[in-house]
């Protein structure tokens, strides 16, 4: 699964072992942990913010899982803005748990 058409970034849950590690690194605020408590850990990586996806790949060469992939570099993908950026922060701040929720 290399491509998805029209989509910035998308996950495999079924490879998904919700470690935060993709949410960590991510500096725009994308990608946040949702509670799933069928899950073994209890959350689930959800791709919250895709609109906000720079394309940095920092996600995908992270995850130990495979799990998480980009779209190619001829997609158009955002710029990084500073609501992008304070939402990264509070992400990680929240203990990588989308915020909202
Ligand atoms: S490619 Fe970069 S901006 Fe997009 S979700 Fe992954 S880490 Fe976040
Ligand atoms: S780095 Fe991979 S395994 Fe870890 S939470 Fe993100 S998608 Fe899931």
């Amino acid at each position: 699964m290399l491509i998805k058409d029209g989509v910035a970034v998308w996950v495999d849950t079924t490879r998904c072992k919700a470690c935060d590690i993709c949410v960590s690194y991510c500096p725009a605020g994308v990608l946040g942990m949702r509670l799933e408590p069928s899950a073994v850990l209890g959350k689930m990586i959800e791709v919250v913010h895709e609109e906000a996806c720079i394309g940095c790949r920092d996600c995908e060469l992270h995850c130990p899982d495979f799990a998480i992939y980009v779209a190619d570099k001829g997609f158009k993908f955002a710029k990084l803005s500073a609501e992008s950026k304070a939402r990264a922060q509070a992400v990680k701040a929240n203990r990588y748990e989308k915020l909202g929720a």
